[in-house]
């Protein structure tokens, strides 16, 4: 890991960079941009081709990162009437929605729903057209709603399509723009072209609080110690005996006659197992690295499953060295596991990788900070203040960044996420969603989960199209009108609130 990396972030947290590093970054990415026309104008000439700046302008909202939190954030702000853009690095919206995992955090410990609106929305469409099951209570994560991930990249384009929400792809964000306390300008690249966007407000939906970090806005990253998650690689195993491996594991007390039952009622499934298995095969070396259990994801046909195992260790990943070698040693585990279970669990005999994601999973970076900040005393106290805008009830989960062991710590009721955790301290014109909105690190393991990105997302669009509206800044709307919007829309912002 890189310390004085390290040490500019904490710096970040006591000391936000302002105005003048934050145009100086904007102009050295000019700088580059500029270069890089000069040398592209020669070669243009040469190939009678047109290359430069693609400007965007005029928007009510940008919305930078179109994982569950950038995407509902685009969807609600354009379906409350304003002008959206969303710009996206991958070719294709979804982000971690597309990535094979299951959506977490819809149900409590008890299984009611805490969640609702544009999240229902989002599983009821893939239900309707067979690319998921709906919603149900899990054993290992209180709920669970399987997908078939490539269907949430359709279903998110259509939405956005439906909307009206102009979508910019292959554009991945590199300099910001500020001026007088606001975000002005993103500005993207694209095959050497330069892309800028003008908007009247921003919001971050990157995960990694990228926007906000650019633009100079105060952040937290980790830990005191910088301790951070640690990133893993999902991977796809095809020609898997679901039935035998059901079978082995009852036969070798790896599940219970509940959790057989939980398996054979639904194929909206994920299970955590083999913990036997490798308790008796790591003191021999033979259990390839040392996570205690194995993470299975169904996927909804008949012979595959998505491996949620491999776990790549102290990891800062938005270091490009660390992410490198994390992507070799993810792909190195998953193969290493796969012949383990080859070998030693039925069902797997004639089991192959059938895909390896395109890239990391990121746990955690850096978070934004807000006007305000969820503390898990909060959280755990089920405090639901009365700007609360989002519900969320899943468990804290904190993986070890030093070795394969995970923190739990049980949600008994669900906590209310205020407003102001969507808006910047730092830019009035800026909001967060998805994992940089403003909470503690500890929470964070709860507020992470994606059915919680989308409830958040939708209420940071909702709040955002009320800003331009009512000609304010997102954190001088009407919280109780944003509330009033959300809960028409089949948002849930109360335990005790009435259908
Ligand atoms: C290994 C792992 C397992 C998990 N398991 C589960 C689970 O089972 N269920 C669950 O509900 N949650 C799970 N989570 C958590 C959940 O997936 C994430 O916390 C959630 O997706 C965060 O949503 P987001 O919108 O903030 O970010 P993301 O889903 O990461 O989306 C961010 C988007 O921003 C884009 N972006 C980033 N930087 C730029 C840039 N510079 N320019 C342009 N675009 C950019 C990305 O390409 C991406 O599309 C897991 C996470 C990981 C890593």
């Amino acid at each position: 890991m890189n310390n004085h990396y390290k040490t500019q972030e904490q710096t970040e947290q006591t000391q936000p960079r302002r105005h003048s590093l934050t145009r100086r970054g904007f102009f050295q990415a000019g700088a580059a941009a500029s270069a890089s026309l000069l040398i592209g104008s020669a070669a243009a000439a040469e190939a009678g081709a047109a290359e430069g700046k693609i400007s965007f302008d005029s928007y009510d909202v940008a919305v930078i990162g179109a994982g569950p939190g950038g995407l509902a954030a685009a969807v609600a702000a354009a379906r409350n009437g304003a002008r959206v853009i969303l710009i996206e690095r991958n070719g294709y919206l979804g982000g971690n929605l597309a990535s094979g995992l299951p959506l977490l955090g819809y149900l409590d410990c008890h299984g009611r729903p805490v969640v609702g609106g544009f999240a229902t929305e989002f599983i009821d469409r893939l239900t309707k057209i067979g690319a998921a099951l709906g919603v149900r209570r899990c054993p290992h994560h209180y709920s669970i709603a399987v997908v078939k991930p490539d269907f949430c990249k359709i279903v998110a384009s259509d939405l956005c399509e439906e909307t009206g929400v102009e979508v910019l792809l292959h554009c991945y964000l590199t300099a910001v723009e500020t001026r007088e306390g606001k975000i002005t300008r993103a500005i993207f690249s694209c095959a050497g072209n330069t892309i800028e966007v003008r908007a009247r407000i921003f919001i971050d939906g990157t995960g990694d609080g990228t926007l906000g970090y650019l633009g100079g806005a105060a952040c937290q990253k980790g830990n005191e110690e910088g301790e951070l998650q640690p990133p893993s690689i999902l991977y796809t195993l095809g020609g898997v005996d679901k039935e035998k491996f059901f079978s082995w594991c009852k036969e070798n007390n790896e599940v219970d006659d509940d959790a057989l039952k939980y398996l054979h009622e639904s194929p909206n499934w994920c299970l955590v197992t083999l913990g036997k298995l490798f308790r008796k095969l790591q003191p021999k070396g033979e259990w390839p690295i040392a996570v205690w259990a194995l993470i299975s994801i169904n996927r909804l046909n008949d012979s595959e499953i998505c491996i949620n195992g491999p776990r790549m260790l102290r990891t800062d990943a938005t270091d490009p060295r660390d992410l490198t070698r994390a992507e070799r040693e993810g792909a190195h585990q998953a193969v290493a596991f796969t012949e383990m279970l080859k070998k030693y669990v039925g069902g797997f005999e004639q089991a192959y990788i059938s895909h390896i994601n395109d890239t990391l999973g990121i746990r955690e970076t850096r978070r934004i900070v807000g006007r305000k900040m969820l503390r898990v005393e909060e959280a755990i106290a089920a405090s639901v203040p009365e700007d609360t805008i989002a519900l969320a009830a899943y468990f804290i989960d904190i993986h070890s960044s030093k070795d394969f062991t995970s923190k739990g710590e049980r949600i008994e009721q669900a906590y209310g996420i205020p407003y102001l955790c969507l808006v910047s301290a730092t830019y009035d014109n800026l909001m967060m969603v998805g994992r940089c909105i403003s909470v503690d690190r500890i929470v964070f393991g709860s507020t992470r989960v994606m059915a919680t990105c989308l409830a958040g997302g939708e209420a940071a669009g909702v709040g955002a199209a009320l800003a331009i509206k009512e000609q304010c800044s997102p954190c001088d709307v009407d919280t109780a009108a944003v509330r009033r919007i959300l809960v028409k829309n089949g948002g849930i912002l109360s335990m005790n609130q009435t259908p």
